[in-house]
């Protein structure tokens, strides 16, 4: 199916829904949403929010009515008319007149819960990312991977142990297309270096004006070892883990060639795609410059992002495997083996391997961390890549991650609210700290009255999962109970939700199990913790992390006051971030290079309580939240760490939520919520975000 196909078996007169349906932007305009709704809310709701499975279910008879029905034609009429002037807008780089073509890479990109081309943290922002220069008119592309066996739920046995079950993507009724040649045929690339050849198909999501192409190698021309390249995230195997990034970075830079986009700045987020920038060399060496200006050249118009704060979270390739692939390149760089290698080798280790951060950082002109302290972390890591220089002078800036907010702000019971006490144009002022103070405006009881429904809404996701488990599954009911049916809607709740990995440290509010379990079960003023979270699938310790968990939610010694929901993606994260009263975080400082999830959280005016790593010692303020684990003290801190979030619950967080009031209303709890909102919105949007890149980067670049 493509949108031709779909738009041919549509009423003439709702025949636009075709391409409303191929286009993500309707996912974050609450008009265009409501317009599918309001066609058919059931099968909506059958079809997972997918618009052309949508309407390739609906019947001729339905469609029909709708495009019959006058009230539903006003709201179509409405929508198109929008959607069709933002998509005709003119692309600019605000305050220059150039219009040149910035390439945006990532192995990742989550975008919409129909799409599961993510593994986490990283996915999620590259496609807030994309959404918001589809917001802000930028002349920006994005390239990936499609990966055909990305997509894996996670069902957890009864006796606790999380299992992937794989899923083959179904791309027929995805919101993605193929991408053909100009004479229709599928277009196809072959991928540089990889002998005998190896092609890939490419396949476009419109990520609202936005063009993002990813490349699918799992095509009937390719033998099995080449068509699995692109079958997982982060595939485990090194030599294919190379081969993956060739595929992207390289052949991502042919597939733009292809379709005649000659990009003037490249953004490589995270290392996996930095070998983007040898093909670009390529194409310049080819055309009459020599290695050294080449090199120059595409390093002036580079700019690399990374996430992460730990040195073995790179990918480090051994030479010889390197000089297997890229030998084919020594001749046509009119360069040696050398001096390629060269630009890999890490001052500390030069023979441990090509280090593709490494690599990234020395072939970029901008190079950022993700939030203010893990600059500090990153200049510290990567100082011996300056030697001489200074550690504050490394030049490793930070840009602080932020999160779409049409995206992430609750549509149903928010949106509607700020559209009335913000103006109607909040949204175009969204990152000015001023558009915010009239959120002070919302009476208390018109607040908390949406905040009820939204954790309302939580819950009634939360029980429907585990009613289904149970109905269709035939789950033990210690499970169910795991799973969250015994949750209440008065009790305060805490929300824990990411992935499940060590330094994450998920059980970290379970040190003292004595203490835990009374704050959990006391009578007058209970506590109720929400978690959900994938491990990855060779991560043990995660697993564990998960087990640990799920056997204590199935313990009636805590009265059911401990849930563990499965398969965590963006759609439960909306509703966890929407619905809980408070969202933990407490990682091991300092390995979380940022965190997003509390930025989501607060934008909703759900106060965070967390440590103080990452993005909240920035976010955080008196009284917008609580924050801990402030000193690093030396050895183990988990002991203190805990210590300092029991006394948060028991003396701050619990008294707060449960003050005794005539209305029956937290009011002092409804100042945090109502400050989280107001602090943390405009700063950690993703608006201010990609201002930041544009400003500090994309202009001087383009100038
Ligand atoms: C936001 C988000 C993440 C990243 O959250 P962190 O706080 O950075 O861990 C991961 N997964 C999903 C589904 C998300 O929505």
């Amino acid at each position: 199916m493509n949108e031709k196909e779909l738009t041919s078996t549509l009423p003439e007169r709702i025949a636009g829904l075709g391409a409303l349906a191929y286009n993500l932007w309707w996912s974050w305009t609450p008009s265009a949403r409501e317009l599918f709704r309001a066609i058919d809310l059931e099968t909506w709701r059958a079809c997972g929010y997918n618009p052309v499975r949508f309407l390739a279910h609906l019947s001729p008879d339905s469609l029909s009515q709708a495009a019959a029905d006058p009230t539903l034609l006003a709201r179509y009429d409405a929508v198109m008319n929008e959607f069709t002037t933002e998509m005709n807008a003119a692309a600019t780089w605000p305050g220059s007149s150039d219009e040149g073509v910035l390439a945006y890479f990532s192995a990742e990109f989550g975008l919409h819960v129909s799409l599961p081309f993510y593994a986490g943290g990283l996915g999620i922002l590259a496609g807030d990312y994309l959404k918001e220069c589809s917001d802000s008119h930028l002349p920006v592309v994005g390239v990936g991977l499609l990966y055909s066996r990305g997509y894996t739920w996670q069902r957890v046995r009864d006796d606790g142990w999380p299992e992937d079950i794989e899923e083959i993507l179904d791309r027929s009724l995805d919101p993605i297309q193929q991408v053909n040649d100009g004479q229709g045929r599928p277009l196809v690339v072959q991928i540089p270096l990889l002998d005998p050849p190896v092609h890939a198909a490419v396949w476009r999501i419109n990520v609202g004006r936005i063009p993002l192409y990813l490349l699918d190698t799992d095509i009937d021309d390719n033998q099995p070892w080449d068509r699995a390249i692109s079958h997982h995230l982060y595939t485990a195997n090194l030599e294919q883990r190379l081969r993956q990034e060739i595929t992207l970075g390289m052949g991502g830079m042919k597939v733009l060639e292809a379709l005649g986009i000659r990009p003037s700045a490249l953004h490589i987020n995270e290392g996996h795609p930095a070998l983007a920038t040898l093909t670009w060399m390529q194409s310049l060496v080819t055309a009459g410059q020599s290695f050294d200006a080449a090199r120059q050249w595409v390093q002036q118009h580079t700019v690399f992002t990374t996430h992460t704060p730990v040195a073995a979270g790179t990918d480090v390739f051994p030479f010889a495997m390197l000089d297997k692939y890229l030998s084919h390149l020594y001749a046509p760089l009119q360069t040696d083996q050398a001096a390629l290698f060269q630009l890999g080798a890490h001052p500390e280790n030069p023979g441990a391997g090509f280090n593709m951060t490494v690599f990234a950082l020395r072939m970029a002109r901008f190079s950022n961390a993700v939030s203010q302290k893990h600059g500090q972390v990153a200049r510290q890591m990567w100082a011996s890549l300056w030697p001489g220089k200074k550690v504050e002078d490394v030049p490793i800036t930070a840009v602080t991650n932020g999160v779409h907010l049409p995206t992430w702000i609750d549509p149903n019971r928010l949106r509607p609210l700020l559209d009335e006490y913000l103006g109607a144009d909040w949204m175009a002022r969204q990152d000015d700290p001023q558009t915010w103070t009239a959120v002070d405006a919302i009476p208390d009881s018109t607040w908390w009255d949406a905040h009820r429904q939204s954790k309302s809404a939580l819950l009634a996701q939360i029980d429907k999962r585990a009613k289904r488990r149970w109905r269709d599954d035939k789950v033990a009911a210690t499970n169910v109970i795991a799973y969250g049916a015994l949750l209440e809607p008065d009790v305060l709740t805490l929300g824990f939700a990411r992935r499940f990995t060590g330094y994450k440290r998920p059980d970290l509010i379970f040190t003292d199990m004595e203490r835990i379990k009374r704050l959990l079960s006391n009578a007058d003023r209970p506590l109720q913790i929400i978690f959900a979270g994938k491990a990855h699938p060779a991560d043990l310790e995660g697993k564990r992390l998960i087990q640990r968990i799920f056997r204590l939610a199935q313990d009636p010694a805590y009265a059911g006051r401990i849930a563990f929901v499965e398969d965590y993606d963006q759609q439960l994260a909306r509703y966890l971030v929407h619905g809980v009263d408070v969202w933990l975080n407490n990682p091991l400082p300092p390995l979380e290079a940022s965190g997003t999830s509390g930025m989501k959280a607060a934008a909703n005016g759900t106060p965070n309580l967390s440590i103080l790593d990452g993005w909240w010692l920035e976010g955080y303020q008196e009284g917008n939240g609580w924050a801990f684990g402030g000193d690093a003290p030396f050895g183990d801190r988990t002991g203190a760490d805990a210590e300092a979030l029991y006394r948060l619950l028991e003396e701050k967080i619990i008294p707060l939520y449960y003050a005794p009031s005539d209305d029956e209303m937290p009011h002092g709890f409804i100042q945090v919520m109502k400050k989280a909102m107001k602090s943390a919105a405009p700063a950690f949007s993703a608006r201010r975000m990609v201002n930041d890149y544009v400003g500090q980067f994309y202009l001087p670049i383009l100038a």
